[in-house]
């Protein structure tokens, strides 16, 4: 079997702030039947550290950037872990990258450039009883993994840098450098150098062997300007290590026939057990319980997921007959915006600001469509979740939205494979048009139907891409790049 070591700042049950958790929590179970064992190496944060059981000590650093750390071996949830536990980076009372107020630590760059070092020591061999084939870095806070390889051997284990969302660089001054126990000459344009600063996220585009995005649409996009946020030259000049390799989803944990924080359970040909979820779901929300058609979202709320174009059209959307409620938590004026809209619209429109889990599932079960107007989407994960709970997605047409809806045109829905609508002209007036294209698709309770059940058969499991990431592992080794 082939071993890969995993990198990731978070991970799926246990420390979650987005879709990278679910990627990197479900991941290595698939790829297991695919022939690759995957270690994975996350911080110790508290979270982490008191869900463990008995860890055990593998490795010392007595000295890990300027502290004393240890890496922990655990299994937790069919995941083979190990744990960088560092206590002055990561035991902190505030979440992985911001403090209780919501700030950036001011040493994240630290924090994560150390846990990179100890994953580029783990590939050259430091563990006694176990060396990967492969290392697999995500996003920035794992991506100076491939650049601390380069300068600790001259034979590196190939490695792979996933792309989760390249809005998020890592980008510090020239003054970190002197922290990060890298030599001077990384700090050229051909590695970490980015317009006079530090870029952890260009160091790794510019050192790992193979580049992954997650979807095929986000990585051509992110060669134009408006999607590579200043990394489209490094990523034009890497295309040809770059690949777009669609997410999926745990089957397990999100299957309405089974899931257990919904309130009844349902499958594609017992859809009638779906309409008493929308009846919890309208009193969890204390909104009005009829059959008018209920709109979710489960987001960040940020620009990026268009939240703004959302607010802007909740008042001809309930005008319109229908019904929203919206679970989330981000900027704190779209925050304010919603509460106000919910306080216009009582009975009509509910908001809950906040993190829930369980409610998520919910909002998937009894939503009969969820928005997501992103301006760009790497690949998103709640069209996944949409699509085997029933509830269809109404999405922009971008990135990994692109890619895994299928927009209900005329020949599509004659050809009974819609299972979505999706728009491209990402504005106020955009979502309008398609928020009234899904209204009248509601009101016509076949092709409604039919949209519910495409959806369902739609395969959003990890299987495809699994195979994909485990190709690429054994291309990149007996090949290189
Ligand atoms: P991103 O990673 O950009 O935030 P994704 O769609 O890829 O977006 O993944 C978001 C993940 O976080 C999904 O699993 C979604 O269900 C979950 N999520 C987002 N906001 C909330 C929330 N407020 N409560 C519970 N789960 C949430």
């Amino acid at each position: 079997m082939k071993q890969v070591l995993s990198v990731t700042s978070e991970v799926y049950p246990l420390i979650k702030t987005g879709g990278l958790a679910d990627v990197a929590g479900a991941l290595p179970l698939t790829l297991e039947s695919h022939g690759i064992r995957t270690k994975t190496l996350i911080p110790g944060y508290p979270a982490v550290l008191s869900a463990i059981s008995k860890p055990k000590s593998v490795l010392h650093f007595d000295d890990l950037l300027g502290t004393p750390a240890t890496v922990l071996e655990a299994n937790h949830a069919g995941l083979e872990l190990l744990i960088l536990d560092a206590p002055s980076y990561f035991q902190r009372p505030g979440g992985p990258y911001l403090d209780h107020t919501g700030r950036d630590y001011s040493d994240n760059g630290k924090r994560f450039a150390a846990l990179s070092l100890a994953a580029a020591r783990i590939a050259t061999g430091a563990l006694d009883h176990w060396k990967p084939d492969v290392l697999h870095a995500h996003d920035w806070q794992a991506a100076l993994s491939s650049v601390y390889l380069k300068y600790l051997t001259d034979k590196p284990i190939p490695s792979v840098l996933t792309i989760h969302n390249i809005a998020f660089q890592g980008q510090y001054s020239p003054a970190i450098l002197a922290e990060l126990g890298l030599p001077s000459s990384a700090f050229d344009v051909d590695t970490l150098e980015y317009y006079g600063d530090v870029s952890f996220l260009k160091g790794g585009l510019q050192t790992a062997t193979a580049i992954t995005t997650v979807s095929p649409s986000y990585a051509e996009e992110i060669r134009t300007a408006y999607f590579g946020m200043g990394l489209e030259g490094v990523i034009t000049h890497r295309a040809n290590a770059l690949s777009g390799i669609v997410n999926g989803i745990d089957p397990e944990t999100w299957d309405p026939a089974t899931d257990k924080h919904i309130a009844s359970n349902f499958s594609a040909t017992k859809l009638k057990g779906r309409a008493l979820n929308k009846r919890a779901l309208e009193r969890h929300f204390k909104i009005n319980e009829d059959d008018s058609p209920l709109f979710c979202v489960v987001s960040r709320l940020t620009w990026q997921k268009g939240i703004d174009l959302l607010i802007e059209n909740i008042d001809n959307l309930v005008g319109m007959g229908g019904k929203l409620v919206v679970l989330g938590a981000g900027d704190v004026a779209l925050e304010g915006a919603l509460i106000h809209a919910a306080a216009r619209h009582p009975g009509r429109v509910g908001v809950s600001i906040g993190y829930d889990e369980a409610l998520s599932h919910l909002m998937q079960a009894g939503s009969d469509a969820i928005v997501i107007p992103s301006r760009f989407e790497p690949c998103g994960l709640t069209q996944l979740y949409a699509l085997r709970y029933g509830c269809i997605p109404v999405v922009t047409r971008t990135g990994g939205l692109n890619d895994t809806v299928i927009d209900a045109n005329h020949a599509a829905i004659s050809a009974k494979v819609a299972t979505g609508v999706q728009f491209s002209q990402i504005s106020v007036e955009g979502l309008r048009i398609a928020l009234n294209r899904t209204l009248s698709l509601y009101s016509t309770p076949d092709q409604w139907q039919s949209m519910q059940k495409q959806g369902m058969k739609s395969d959003v499991s990890w299987n495809k891409s699994a195979g994909l990431y485990a190709a690429l592992y054994n291309q990149i080794e007996s090949k290189g790049i």
